[in-house]
C-alpha cells in the first residue's frame, strides 16, 4: 500500500464508502442498459469531489492530481464509466477552466459546477481529427463582439448531459493558432448530436457536439486568441495521470474478485487456488498491482511538486492501462466459463479498461511523445 497522509486516507475511505453505496449497486444495470448514473453524480459534490482541483474560492478542494487519482482509483474500481464522466467533468472542465479562464469567467462557472447544478464536458477530438488534435477544424471567426463557431466534436464525454462545454476551436491558418471557449447549453452555443454505441464506458454518455454557425460573445473565450495550445497539452497530462487511476482500480478490482474465487471454486476436490497456474496468474496480478500503485502515485506527487518531466504522464498511460488489460484478461481466465459470462462483472473491467488505451491519447500517440523526447525528434 502507497504511503499515503491522514488527508489522503480520508479522502479514500470517503470515497470507498461513497462508491460502495452509490456506484456499486447500479453499476451492471447502468452498463447493461447504456444509461447514466446521474442521481450518483449529483451526489458527488455531497462529499466534496466535483471541484478535486478547484479552488475552495469558488467551492472546490484545493487539491492536486494526487488527490484527483485517488477518487479514480475509489470510484473506477467499482463504475468505471461513471468515474470517466465524473473526469470529463472534473478534470477535463473544472481544472481546465480553475488553471486558464478569468476570475471573472470562474466566479461565473465554478460554483455552478462544483455543486453539481451543472455537468461539464471537454471537446477537443473531431471527426476527422482524434490523435492530431492540433489540426482541429472546428472554426471561429471573429466579427466585432462575436465569434462565429463552426464544426463538430466528436466522442465527447458527457455531450448529452453537459450544460457548459469547454471547447477548443481554431482561430488561425497556422497550426498551432488555437482558442478556447466556454460555452453554455442554455443559451444555445452548442447542441449535442446522436450519442455513441460503445463496447465498454457504457455507463458514460459519448457523443457528438455540434456547432452550426453559432454566435458567442467575445466574452466566452478564455485567455488570448491563438494561443490555447499550452493549456491543451497541460492538462492532458493531468488527465493522463488520472486516467490512470481507473485502471488501478480495476486492476484492484480483477484481483479482489479473483482471489475470491479462486478460494471458492472445487475442480478435482479442492479449490482451484491449490493448483500453481492459477496461483502464478493471482501472484502476479498482486506484485503487478501493486507495483503500479507505487508507479501512479509516485507520479501524482511529483506532478504537484511540479517535478514531472514532459514525458512521465505519457510513460503512466503507455503501461499502466496495458498492464491492465492483461490483468483483466487473466481473471477472465480464473473465472473459466462464468469469467466469460455476464454473470461476473470481469467482462464488463476489460471492456471499460480498453478505453483507457485510446482516450487521452492513443498507445501508439504514447509512444510517440516519449520517443520524441528521448531521441530528441521535432
Ligand atoms: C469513450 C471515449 C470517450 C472520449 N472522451 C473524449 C472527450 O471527452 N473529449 C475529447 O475531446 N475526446 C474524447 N475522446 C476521444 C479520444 O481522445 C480519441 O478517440 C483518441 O485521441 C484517438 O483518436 P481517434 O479515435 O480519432 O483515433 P485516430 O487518431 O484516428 O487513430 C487510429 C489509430 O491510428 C493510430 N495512430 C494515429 N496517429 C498515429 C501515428 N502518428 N503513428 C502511429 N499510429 C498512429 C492510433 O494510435 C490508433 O491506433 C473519447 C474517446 C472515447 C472512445
Amino acid at each position: 500500500m502507497w504511503f499515503f497522509n491522514d488527508e489522503e486516507r480520508e479522502l479514500k475511505r470517503v470515497c470507498r464508502n461513497f462508491a460502495q453505496k452509490e456506484l456499486a449497486p447500479f453499476a451492471a444495470k447502468h452498463d447493461q442498459d447504456e444509461t447514466f448514473n446521474l442521481a450518483a453524480f449529483k451526489k458527488m459534490a455531497d462529499i466534496g469531489v466535483l471541484g478535486i482541483t478547484a479552488s475552495p474560492d469558488y467551492g472546490g478542494a484545493g487539491l492536486g492530481a494526487t488527490a484527483a487519482t485517488i477518487v479514480m482509483e475509489e470510484f473506477g474500481k467499482v463504475c468505471a464509466s461513471t468515474t470517466l464522466s465524473y473526469l470529463a467533468h472534473s478534470i477535463l472542465c473544472v481544472n481546465n477552466i480553475q488553471n486558464n479562464a478569468s476570475t471573472e469567467q470562474k466566479s461565473k462557472y465554478l460554483p455552478k459546477l462544483i455543486s453539481g447544478e451543472w455537468i461539464g464536458c471537454m471537446g477537443m477530438s473531431e471527426p476527422e481529427y482524434g490523435s492530431d488534435a492540433v489540426g482541429i477544424q472546428t472554426k471561429a471567426t471573429r466579427s466585432g463582439d462575436n465569434y462565429k463557431i463552426h464544426g463538430t466534436k466528436m466522442w465527447i464525454t458527457n455531450a448529452q448531459y453537459a450544460d457548459i462545454a469547454y471547447v477548443y476551436t481554431r482561430t488561425g491558418a497556422e497550426k498551432k493558432q488555437l482558442s478556447t471557449f466556454i460555452l453554455e447549453k442554455s443559451k444555445g452555443h452548442f447542441a449535442a448530436g446522436k450519442p455513441i454505441h460503445k463496447i465498454g464506458m457504457r455507463a458514460s454518455p459519448t457523443g457528438e457536439l455540434i456547432f452550426n454557425n453559432t454566435i458567442v460573445p467575445v466574452a466566452q473565450r478564455v485567455g488570448e486568441e491563438n494561443q490555447s495550445i499550452i493549456h491543451l497539452m497541460k492538462n492532458l497530462e493531468i488527465e493522463r495521470i488520472t486516467i490512470a487511476g481507473i485502471s488501478l482500480g480495476i486492476a484492484k478490482a480483477c484481483l479482489e474478485q479473483s482471489v475470491r474465487y479462486a478460494n471458492e471454486r472445487k475442480q478435482f476436490g479442492t479449490t482451484i487456488g491449490h493448483f500453481q497456474m492459477i496461483q502464478k496468474m493471482i501472484s502476479e496480478m498482486a506484485a503487478e498491482t501493486e507495483m503500479m500503485e507505487h508507479y501512479l502515485y509516485s507520479v501524482a506527487k511529483a506532478f504537484d511538486q511540479g517535478q514531472c518531466d514532459k514525458t512521465s504522464a505519457a510513460k503512466v498511460k503507455l503501461n499502466i492501462p496495458k498492464m491492465v488489460t492483461k490483468i483483466a484478461l487473466d481473471a477472465i481466465q480464473i473465472h473459466g466459463g462464468y469469467g466469460y459470462s455476464r454473470e461476473f462483472p470481469l467482462e464488463r473491467y476489460l471492456r471499460d479498461n480498453k478505453l483507457m488505451e485510446i482516450g487521452a491519447g492513443t498507445n501508439e500517440v504514447m509512444i510517440i511523445i516519449i520517443a520524441k523526447s528521448l531521441l530528441e525528434l521535432n
